[in-house]
């Protein structure tokens, strides 16, 4: 029989997730700070305790999928987290997505107490994580990599390597970049082509078949009516929020002050996103540039 697996943030990515190594065999040892979520995972079969340190005290391998770095920060290094009963030997997969510098700082406070800390964040949303589609980047020493591996892909549908620790959110934050990048290029493209007078579908097929193609385009629009299933066609309810948006562009820019490389772009999308916060967008889901574009025009 498999032993068990701690899991620590059983939040919109985490319950899923955890009830996916439930449905693969593994007994899962679950905290959260919030008691509701740890019901519904009781009452599906995990076993509760109260705090990260009781976790590390009953498990040797343990997942944490928290909001932000000083959460992890918290749960692995606080008065009551990870590293206070953390046992030798312990596999530690963070998939928050948060600073790699603060990923580097738990490998090392990890290591300090003979156990082992990687980083793993994922892409794709609540959907992918309910339907173990998710996509792991992992950094940390390679011949950890295959038992990162054994668990990762009963929540994932791929699980890449990247490199040391930290390498993991490097990809995962670059990816976000581009991402708001193209999803605000893309708002402001179709607004523009609608006042001058294009149909919207009209002008994302033409795009879909030109060279300014591209996901916000094509699979996830950000205009209303456009495609089905999207966020924008469903007033932009979930989906990815505004605000973990706005959260992975401050780590961009962290990582780009640190090492003193210009993203000219990633800032003013950061700006962009932060703006959209304080003007009430902050629960929609990151699409609604579209909208915002379209009131600050006055329509
Ligand atoms: P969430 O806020 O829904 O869940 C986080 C959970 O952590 C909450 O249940 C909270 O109570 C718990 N928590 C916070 N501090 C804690 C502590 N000290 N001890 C125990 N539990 C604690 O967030 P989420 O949407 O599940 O996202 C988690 C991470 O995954 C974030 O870093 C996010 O950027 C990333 N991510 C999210 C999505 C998405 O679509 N939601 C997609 C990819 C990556």
């Amino acid at each position: 029989s498999k032993t068990p697996v701690g899991f620590i943030g059983l939040g919109n990515m985490g319950s899923p997730m955890a009830r996916n190594l439930l449905k693969n065999g593994y007994p899962v040892i679950a905290t959260d700070v919030f008691p509701e979520s740890c019901k519904e995972l009781q009452d599906i079969g995990a076993q509760v305790v109260d705090s990260p340190a009781d976790v590390a005290d009953r498990a040797d391998r343990i997942i944490t999928m928290l909001p932000s770095s000083p959460n992890v920060i918290e749960v692995y290094t606080g008065p009551n987290g990870i590293l206070k009963k953390v046992k030798k030997g312990t596999l530690l997969i963070d998939s928050s997505t948060i600073d790699p510098a603060v990923s580097k700082e738990m490998a090392k406070a990890a290591e300090k107490m003979g156990a082992v800390f990687m980083d793993a964040p994922v892409s794709g949303g609540v959907g992918a994580a309910s339907l173990a589609k998710l996509t792991f980047m992992v950094g940390g020493l390679e011949e950890e990599y295959e038992a990162a591996q054994e668990l990762l892909t009963c929540m994932g549908a791929n699980v890449v390597y990247c490199g040391q620790v930290g390498t993991g959110q490097a990809a995962k934050i670059c990816n976000n970049m581009l991402l708001a990048i193209g999803m605000i290029g893309t708002a402001e493209t179709m607004n523009l082509g609608i006042r001058l007078g294009l149909d919207p579908k009209l002008l994302t097929k033409i795009l879909n078949m030109s060279s300014g193609r591209c996901w916000s385009s094509d699979k996830y629009n950000p205009v209303p009516g456009v495609m089905e299933g999207v966020p924008s066609s469903n007033n932009y309810q979930g989906g990815f929020g505004t605000t973990l948006m706005a959260k992975d562009l401050g780590l961009a820019q962290n990582t780009a002050t640190n090492t003193k490389t210009p993203i000219p772009l990633g800032s003013l999308a950061h700006q962009i996103y932060r703006v959209m916060c304080s003007r009430g967008y902050a629960n929609k889901d990151f699409s609604s540039i579209f909208q915002f574009l379209r009131e600050e025009e006055g329509q």
